[in-house]
């Protein structure tokens, strides 16, 4: 779900072709010029976000470019302490839930997939995600509960997930949503066959290795290499970045120098999504389109771009 926006970045390349084009007069932006010969994936929306009519979400992911979105739903609207008695509810930003995503995508079914989800504590949690598997969600997503990540429940879903071959993706943020990031190693282990993508505060706070404070949800500053995240994402061929988010454009920007670096060593680990939910779809109030500019700005090649923007997501999607 959304967290903060940015400050406006507009990469030089963006600024050019911009240019470019109001020379023309073309009333076209230059998202929509790009994504004509290069596709782009984006794994991280939502349907109904903070009340965005549907039509809105359709302008908003052409105006970023983006040629294949995934859907994520929420759980279903339940009274538990996982969902902090219904704070949680709608991924706490009015998201809706399986059927509406599975028939959006289904409406879209050019530009649009979609994923499953439930409460991991409530009564048949795994039969709920397992039905919309069936029906052809390909990834269970988001999880943004109050739960322990290696509780039983938990484990269900990860298996369930080996059983479909489908990732799973973690809204990490401490004291929040999916507790005991400091042991998820141990489920990395137990589950070798399952991708795990991992997203949110949490996440990535710990790429520095002196994230001491975790209660600290934006860190600014320099980033000191060997923090939790960029240790799993290093040492588990099974664990994987969702850059979406204002944590994922944070992590980038933060010191532009270590996330050169950090993009270069885990170029076949990290997967752009958005996850905003603006109205606009480009520039400053555009939070996605800006980690686009800051992923295009940040890339040791024009290869490794295409790793983030979309071959890691096509692949790990079966895209
Ligand atoms: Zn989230
Ligand atoms: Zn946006």
């Amino acid at each position: 779900m959304t967290e903060v926006e940015s400050p406006s970045v507009i990469s030089r390349r963006e600024f050019v072709a911009r240019s470019a084009l109001s020379i023309c007069g073309a009333a076209i932006s230059a998202s929509n010029v790009e994504s004509a010969t290069e596709p782009i994936i984006d794994i991280h929306q939502h349907l109904g976000y903070s009340g965005r009519p549907d039509d809105v979400l359709l302008t908003h992911q052409r105006a970023m470019g983006i040629s294949t979105t995934i859907l994520l739903p929420a759980g279903r609207s339940v009274n538990t302490p996982s969902t902090h008695d219904g704070v949680s509810n709608g991924l706490q930003a009015q998201c809706l839930g399986n059927e509406a995503c599975r028939q959006f995508a289904k409406a879209h079914a050019k530009d649009f997939r979609f994923g499953a989800n439930e409460v991991p504590d409530v009564d048949g949690a795994v039969q709920e995600i397992e039905r919309y598997l069936k029906r052809g969600a390909i990834v269970i997503a988001e999880q943004k509960f109050g739960v322990e990540c290696d509780s039983r429940e938990m484990q269900a879903i990860y298996a369930l997930a080996a059983e479909h071959r489908v990732p799973v993706l973690m809204h990490w943020q401490y004291q929040m949503y999916n507790y005991g990031f400091e042991r998820f190693h141990r489920m990395l282990e137990k589950f070798p066959k399952v991708n795990f993508l991992g997203h949110a505060q949490t996440w990535w706070g710990n790429i520095d290795k002196n994230n001491v404070d975790q209660s600290v949800m934006y860190p600014k500053g320099p980033v000191a290499p060997g923090g939790l995240t960029d240790r799993y994402l290093g040492d588990y061929p099974n664990m994987f970045g969702d850059l979406s988010a204002g944590s994922g454009l944070n992590a980038l920007t933060r010191d532009e120098d270590f996330a050169r670096d950090f993009i270069t060593r885990h170029q076949d680990k990290l997967i752009y999504g958005s996850d905003c939910s603006d109205r606009v779809g480009s520039g400053a109030a555009c939070q996605g389109s800006q980690t686009i500019a800051a992923i295009r700005r940040l890339v040791p090649s024009k290869a490794v771009e295409r790793k983030l923007l979309y071959g890691n997501a096509k692949k790990m999607f079966r895209l």
